[in-house]
């Protein structure tokens, strides 16, 4: 088998209302805006993946990967690694390549990829990941919706310029729902877009202050708490905890700097991204490294559904991951059917609390083509005939 072609299709979807992402510095997010990758075969079966990302993607895969793609066997995964770790020294980060010769692999074989890779369990604990920062009040209400809806865990922002503002939310939320909901915090300190207004960084010691106090009300973890190059004050912030987790390396990209991560005692918990941070099959060699360390792994996932799909596989068929990060913070746009509009079958969750993996080939993508082709701003093709 060999592959004749690789398109990519630079989409921007709409969100219908206002979204505020914490992370960004007040911007307001106005759409979803993604690359869908389509890698062709010879024998007429069709690779899936997507970038989350916008033109910069589709021209990084254009120079740096379809050269050296084209005409090689996509089933030989571990021999076209070394394209997508190269690309990155000149180009977008393309470690969502990898997604595309799974699902091919996925499909020929009949197998959903998780089970290929081993099939742990047919479905993961998702937590609620909420995106805006919201009042206590505001906050204990999107909770008690959350808990009818299924969820056992839930994911707040710490944003405000006092965080002990910030602690007021989880307070809140404990003093009417106790334990019945399991809670982790993102402080998002690892990385900074651009938005307006400042970006407050917390430093050494309000990390270990707002931990502390995490701690108390048995928060599940605390993610990035300080920069993702800031190996010495992770682990040192880490060493001074007992029950509370550090979470974190959604911003760390590569095999070896996840190495690094663990080497140095960084996190309790490795959250890599199939997107962004490594290719999803060289996830499970992190969270082998992880296992072995006795350490967790939870991926990162913002977005688009193409990714969470991803995500939600390796997550699925290791032995160490306890949550899966599911994007969804109505009334705002970002939900979980806006994050999926690209999809017919979009991910949701379920009564147990938990995503299934879907029963079928591949990553068992069923995508809205009407949709696509309908906020497909621009198309780019490589092929085997040029
Ligand atoms: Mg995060």
């Amino acid at each position: 088998m060999k592959i004749d072609s690789i398109t990519c299709r630079v989409l921007d979807f709409p969100l219908e209302r206002e979204f505020h992402p914490a992370w960004a510095r007040g911007r307001n997010q106005p759409d979803l805006l993604m690359v869908l990758i389509e890698v062709e075969t010879d024998e007429g079966v069709k690779g899936i993946g997507a970038a989350h990302a916008g033109l910069e993607a589709a021209i990084a895969i254009d120079r740096f990967v379809a050269p050296y793609f084209l005409g090689q066997d996509p089933t030989q995964v571990e021999r076209l690694i070394p394209v997508l770790r190269d690309s990155e020294i000149l180009g977008a980060p393309v470690y969502c390549m990898e997604m595309t010769l799974w699902d091919i692999i996925g499909k020929v074989a009949g197998l959903p990829v998780a089970r290929l890779w081993g099939g742990f369990s047919d479905r993961v604990v998702a937590y609620c990941a909420t995106a805006e920062v919201r009042s206590p009040a505001q906050r204990v209400d999107d909770v008690q919706r959350m808990l009818s809806e299924g969820y056992k865990a839930v994911k707040f922002r710490f944003h405000l310029t006092n965080p002990r503002d910030d602690l007021k939310v989880v307070e809140a939320v404990r003093a009417v729902v106790g334990d019945r909901i399991e809670i982790m915090v993102d402080a998002n300190q690892a990385g900074v877009e651009p938005g307006h207004g400042g970006h407050h960084s917390w430093g050494f010691p309000t990390a270990l202050a707002v931990a502390r106090e995490l701690e108390l009300m048995q928060v599940r973890w605390l993610e990035e708490p300080l920069p993702r190059h800031d190996y010495d004050g992770l682990h040192r912030l880490r060493d001074k905890l007992d029950t509370l987790a550090i979470a974190g390396g959604e911003d760390n990209h590569g095999l070896h700097e996840f190495k690094l991560l663990i080497d140095r005692g960084c996190y309790d918990i490795l959250q890599p991204d199939a997107l962004l941070s490594e290719g999803v099959g060289q996830m499970r060699k992190v969270a082998a490294l992880a296992e072995a360390s006795g350490l967790e792994v939870a991926p990162h996932t913002w977005g688009n559904g193409i990714g969470l799909m991803a995500n939600l596989h390796v997550a699925a068929a290791i032995p160490n991951c306890p949550f899966l990060e599911f994007p969804h913070d109505p009334p705002s746009g970002f939900t979980a059917a806006a994050r999926d509009q690209m999809l017919l079958e979009p991910l949701t969750i379920e009564q147990d609390g938990c995503v299934h993996v879907p029963n079928r080939p591949g990553f068992g993508l069923v995508l809205d083509e009407e949709r696509i082709a309908r906020y497909t701003v621009s198309t780019h093709t490589s092929s085997a005939k040029d």
